[in-house]
């Protein structure tokens, strides 16, 4: 079987890297299994201009914005609509059904099988039944180090701070996410529409933080060690990365997923891609390093915010 575009991974970037093809008139087949695990996902306007070009209103639960706290006294407040940006939050789960339900719609062929190897060369892959498919275009959303080592990513960075993450079933009632910092780390309170989620680099340094929001804290945590990768090359015979494939950044620079979702709907595979993935790799190690730990770390975050420097060159 010969296909002209294949997409690896039924997660969101799959999903939406499938959909994108699909209205360009490709044909094109998706493979993958599996959702990865839940986790909440804050899409701010690059991400919401990107999914509303498909589905035509996304269900977020919608932010004012985020108040933060260093050591117990609110320092700084960031509203979004005085910026003129949406942020909202959705769980990876949510987000994903209504993508399948997209894909189902159109009649996207899915293919519900890992593919257990890949020839970049030739295009071929080979399914869990040993199924053989050919593609012309491959796009890869799973790390190619999955498949092979021989293509190793060109920057690595393990994460030495672990982060924690736990929800709290709760209708919100507060529409600011809420940052607490101390110099023995650093917690999040994100509301969703039903839920709460925390996040944190300790549960017991989230104490704070729930009784200040009169949020119970989770009755369990989820530990997420993390490591963040960098590839300069993203083309390997008729394989394409896309996203985190491509590059996996700290869950603090909150652009993950919204970066690769702008970068597929502009078609963009440039040098200014790569610029903006290398820097945003390189920020979420600068913040995990600085942050609860150096309080100047987040004034010089939030003026960069301000003087419109981060906002043009990654969200508007
Ligand atoms: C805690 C946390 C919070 C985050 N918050 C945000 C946020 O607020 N905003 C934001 O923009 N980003 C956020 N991110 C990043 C975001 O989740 C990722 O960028 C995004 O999910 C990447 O999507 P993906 O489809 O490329 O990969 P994934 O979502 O990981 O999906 C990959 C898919 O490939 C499948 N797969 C794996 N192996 C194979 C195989 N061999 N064959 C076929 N299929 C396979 C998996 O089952 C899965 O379905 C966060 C990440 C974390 C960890």
């Amino acid at each position: 079987m010969v296909v002209e575009n294949i997409v690896i991974g039924n997660g969101i970037v799959g999903q939406f890297l499938a959909l994108k093809l699909y209205s360009l008139g490709k044909q094109v087949t998706l493979v993958g299994k599996g959702v990865p695990f839940e986790r909440f996902l804050l899409i701010h306007e690059c991400g919401f201009r990107a999914l509303e070009s498909i589905v035509e209103q996304i269900p977020v639960f919608h932010l004012n914005g985020i108040k933060a706290f260093w050591e117990g006294n609110i320092r700084w407040t960031l509203p979004f609509d005085q910026w003129r940006l949406r942020l909202g939050t959705i769980t990876y789960h949510h987000l994903w059904k209504i993508l399948q339900e997209e894909l189902q719609t159109r009649n996207i062929p899915i293919i519900e099988s890992h593919v257990i190897r890949l020839y970049e060369q030739t295009g071929t892959i080979v399914l869990e039944n040993n199924q053989v498919i050919k593609g012309n275009n491959i796009s890869l959303t799973v790390p190619l180090n999955e498949f092979t080592n021989r293509h190793k990513p060109t920057l690595t960075y393990r994460h030495s701070k672990p982060l924690y993450m736990g929800w709290t079933e709760m209708p919100a009632h507060h529409h600011w996410a809420y940052q607490w910092q101390s110099k023995l780390g650093y917690s999040l309170l994100i509301p969703m529409r039903e839920k709460y989620v925390f996040v944190t680099t300790d549960p017991e340094n989230a104490n704070e933080l729930s009784q200040i929001c009169e949020i119970p804290l989770p009755n369990s945590w989820i530990k997420l060690p993390l490591q963040s990768h960098w590839y300069l090359k993203r083309q390997y015979g008729k394989v394409t990365l896309v996203g985190d494939a491509a590059r996996r950044m700290h869950p603090h620079t909150g652009l993950g997923l919204n970066d690769t979702l702008r970068q597929i709907s502009k078609k963009q595979i440039s040098f200014t891609h790569k610029l903006k993935d290398f820097s945003l790799f390189i920020g979420g190690i600068f913040l995990e390093n600085c942050w609860g730990r150096r309080k100047w770390c987040l004034p010089i975050t939030y003026k960069m915010f301000s003087m419109k420097l981060i906002r043009n060159w990654f969200w508007a």
